[in-house]
């Protein structure tokens, strides 16, 4: 733990009420793989082998914990499970959790991490947070989702009163803000676990000292250098996962607040990335999201280098494997390499989401992009002709600190240039603790200015989604059905390659499969269409 938190908490527990775990030595569990690529596969049930054979060697009944990682998370496991079965049997019915995930993919990830330590436990799940395990995965990238959360834990309190025995958590980005730990530790007392997410690896060791203590239990750390590998995840999807390939990241754009909450970068060794896609595939998976803050960079730190473009290559080559995707791509970071490997692959998803940000070279410097309006625009150009029917899309702020009617005319220049074929537009919304907080005092465009800016890139935006969408109609395209549609039974909805959704008549049978459609109709940024039988 961080030595001024890890102070601080020692302290808080001296004064009554919270208690602080400390670290257990880290160990990745790494030795468990060979290093050569080339014999992966061929190790593959050699590696499940001796870590079942382990876990299964470990002394349950003994009070001293394994110290290496996985095996101590499984250890804690069981002994959480024993605490949760004579619970159950206490109150005479399955004991119940919920997980409720705010912001990005990567917290949906991690949410099925959670998710299957405690289905391992001997909890099940349940949509309704009247449950008896609470989690609260939360996100802290704006400044009113942490508002959101305060707001909610009330009502979770209520829901405590009934049921004394219900353990609520607090994990996620917002955790790692001191000032957040503080609130809740004075104002929500009634919180049982708070961790963040450099430890989240660690739920199975907190939530079983949570179950026994009978004060808050706190472990915050402010970074970690590993990656623990082996733990069981409960995904949503039957048919396609998120997989992280990194966390962290190094870019401290001005605005954001995810350097100082999620660390700096780390890369997952490719064997451990791969070997997981390729129990995936096993389990029906048909479809991979690759995920990290900034996946281009990836591979920076590894003892022995390989680039995204290197590790996307070796994915393709897993039998069984139909779609590959990744989010997100920093344009600074974008290779030409990477272009030719999108291109060349029959499985990558030829849709590239590449964040603009700001179309002015001025405020992109101000926001610490590192990149121009040109170099920009040189990128979306070779994107654009080297993969066929690629999709470009992008996230753009309005009214950043010192916009000026030039900058944002910029930003409407590269857009009607690229003409993305979808952008997700925000106004600037300053988040504490950034550089660009501090200049938002001194420096906020009127809020009439920004909302008629808003409202002229939206027009855009959406004109060219429209265009874009519409020059597919009456294509055949691969789909890969998702679920069955939420308004009408009768159709199904799925996603082509380039990320579009399209539904069309059919049942249940079809989710999981990709399936050819010709899309009969475009309604602006959706299709109908109708399966063709081959
Ligand atoms: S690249 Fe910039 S915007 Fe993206 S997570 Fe890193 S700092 Fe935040």
């Amino acid at each position: 733990m961080n030595r001024e938190l890890h102070e601080k908490f020692t302290a808080a527990t001296r004064e009554g009420g919270i208690k602080n775990l400390s670290e257990p030595a880290f160990s990745t569990g790494n030795d468990l793989f060979s290093e050569d690529p080339a014999a992966w596969k061929k190790d593959e049930e050699t590696a499940r082998a001796s870590l079942s054979a382990r876990i299964a060697e470990i002394d349950y009944d003994s009070s001293v914990p394994p110290r290496e990682e996985p095996l101590r998370q499984y250890y804690f496991m069981e002994r959480a499970r024993r605490l949760v079965k004579a619970r159950e049997e206490e109150a005479g019915r399955k004991l119940t959790f919920c997980v409720t995930t705010f912001g990005c993919q990567m917290n949906a990830r991690d949410s099925e991490k959670l998710r299957g330590i405690l289905e391992k436990i001997g909890y099940v799940e349940k949509e309704s947070e009247e449950a008896d395990f609470v989690i609260y995965n939360t996100c802290t990238v704006r400044e009113n989702a942490n508002n959101k959360v305060y707001g909610r834990l009330g009502y979770l309190h209520g829901f405590k009163k009934t049921n004394p025995g219900m353990m609520i958590a607090l994990c996620g980005c917002m955790m790692q803000e001191d000032v957040v730990v503080d609130k809740i530790r004075q104002s929500y007392r009634f919180v049982d676990l708070i961790f963040g997410t450099h430890n989240i690896y660690k739920f199975a060791e907190l939530a079983y000292e949570a179950l026994q203590a009978d004060q808050m239990i706190i472990d915050i750390w402010k970074d970690a250098d590993r990656i623990v590998e082996n733990l069981p995840v409960e995904r949503k999807y039957s048919f396609k996962s998120g997989v992280n390939i990194m966390f962290g990241c190094d870019n401290f754009c001005t605005y954001c607040i995810v350097p100082y909450v999620r660390g700096r970068e780390r890369s997952r060794r490719p064997v451990e990335i791969i070997r997981e896609i390729e129990r995936l595939v096993d389990d029906g998976v048909v479809e991979v999201m690759l995920l990290g803050q900034n996946v281009n960079s990836y591979g920076a730190g590894l003892e022995d280098h390989m680039s995204f473009a290197q590790l996307l290559s070796e994915i393709e080559k897993i039998e069984g494997l139909a779609r590959i995707r990744f989010m997100t791509s920093h344009p600074k970071d974008l290779s030409d390499e990477l272009i030719d490997v999108i291109a060349a692959s029959d499985k990558i998803c030829h849709h590239v989401h590449l964040p603009l940000q700001s179309g002015s070279s001025r405020l992109l410097a101000r926001m610490n992009r590192r990149y121009t309006k040109e170099s920009y625009l040189a990128l979306a150009d070779r994107i654009r002709k080297r993969i066929p029917n690629v999709s470009i899309t992008t996230d753009i702020i309005v009214g950043f600190p010192g916009e000026e009617e030039e900058d944002f005319e910029d930003t409407m220049d590269v857009v009607r240039q690229v003409g993305y074929d979808s952008a997700f537009t925000f106004v600037y919304s300053p988040r504490t603790g950034t550089p660009a907080a501090k200049w938002a005092r001194e420096d906020q465009t009127p809020a009439s200015v920004i909302k008629d800016r808003f409202d002229r890139l939206l027009a855009q935006t959406q004109k060219d989604a429209r265009n874009r969408a519409a020059a597919y109609t009456g294509s055949i395209q691969e789909v890969l059905v998702e679920e069955v549609n939420r308004q009408d039974p009768a159709l199904v909805t799925g996603r082509m390659s380039n990320n579009s959704t399209v539904h069309f008549p059919g049942g249940a049978d079809l989710i999981g499969r990709l399936v050819q459609v010709r899309l009969t109709e475009c309604r602006g940024f959706y299709y109908i269409g109708e399966q063709i039988r081959v």
